[in-house]
């Protein structure tokens, strides 16, 4: 089992519990290295490193930042950033201010299909509203009935084809890697078995032609365990670090209580050939 958790959402992105909260949880469970990984903010980074002191808990700062390649929308997670840097923060701040106009459009695309009120009820659910965003919709929609849970309301609403969805221009990948490496982190490529190419989940050749991209831009690790990964995935995507000279990842993504595939706590091990993202920062310490 791994006591690492890199990555998980707090109130400061789509996450339904604190900063310290969530922290606390986490060593109750278990982990002893966390890192918080909010969507495009870093805001709750300094209260969880507090409370990760008061749990004898080892913390590094993360993000998860949300990018445009091609016509899939992707997440690099950056681990060991420094948040004081203001490159980072700028890329951020741009990332934030499109997500305002997005929730305009994505009300009034529900409201076409007959939902009224989405935009103040999703912001109702966003106490961080500079990270407005699809989970809050989600939340909403439940609140409304449309939908039994906010991971069923993926299947009929706020995805490609269905009511609620809009495209969006989110950062550059070569842009985000970037920020990331400019802060003094290392870039990790995001729950890869969870991108599609249509209805499909994305093909063999896509992925390689992405991953040649990410390693060409700076790109240094790939998520192998994480909480929407079935165990054959990750066999699949440890061939990938592999093939790609990769560091391997691992975390849950959780997001808050009966909202996750997976809870905070211990990950399965990672396949025998990974080599952990830690050795990125154990060796420079
Ligand atoms: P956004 O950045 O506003 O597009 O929102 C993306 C977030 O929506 C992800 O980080 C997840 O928290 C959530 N999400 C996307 N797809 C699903 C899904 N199928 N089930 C549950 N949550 C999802
Ligand atoms: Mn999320
Ligand atoms: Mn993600
Ligand atoms: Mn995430």
């Amino acid at each position: 089992m791994l006591d690492y958790d890199l990555h998980c959402h707090s109130t400061v992105s789509d996450g339904l519990l604190a900063p310290a909260t969530l922290v606390e949880r986490a060593a109750e469970r278990g982990v002893k290295f966390m890192a918080l990984t909010d969507h495009d903010d870093t805001g709750g980074l300094h209260e969880a490193a507090q409370a990760a002191l008061l749990h004898q808990m080892e913390f590094i700062n993360g993000v998860e930042i949300s990018v445009s390649w091609r016509t899939h929308t992707l997440h690099i997670v950056g681990l060991n950033i420094n948040p004081d840097h203001s490159g980072l923060q700028d890329g951020l701040q741009s990332i934030r201010d499109g997500r305002g106009a997005r929730a305009v459009l994505m009300a009034d695309s529900l409201a076409r299909s007959g939902i009224s009120g989405s935009l103040e009820g999703a912001y109702r659910y966003a106490a961080n509203p500079g990270i407005i965003g699809r989970t809050h919709f989600a939340r909403f929609l439940v609140e409304q009935g449309h939908a039994k849970d906010v991971r069923s309301v993926f299947k009929n609403f706020l995805v490609k084809g269905k009511p609620g969805f809009v495209t969006h221009k989110w950062a550059l990948l070569s842009d985000a890697i970037q920020w990331i490496v400019g802060s003094g982190g290392v870039a990790v490529l995001a729950h890869p078995g969870r991108y599609t190419s249509g209805r499909k989940p994305m093909g063999r050749k896509t992925i390689r032609e992405l991953l040649t991209d990410f390693v060409a831009l700076g790109g240094r690790g790939i998520e192998v365990v994480t909480g929407s990964h079935t165990p054959e995935q990750f066999a699949e995507f440890a061939h990938y670090a592999t093939e790609f000279g990769l560091l391997s990842s691992c975390g849950s993504d959780f997001h808050g209580p009966g909202e996750s595939y997976r809870d905070m706590g211990r990950l399965p091990d990672f396949p025998l050939e990974c080599r952990p993202i830690w050795q990125a920062w154990e060796s420079s310490r």
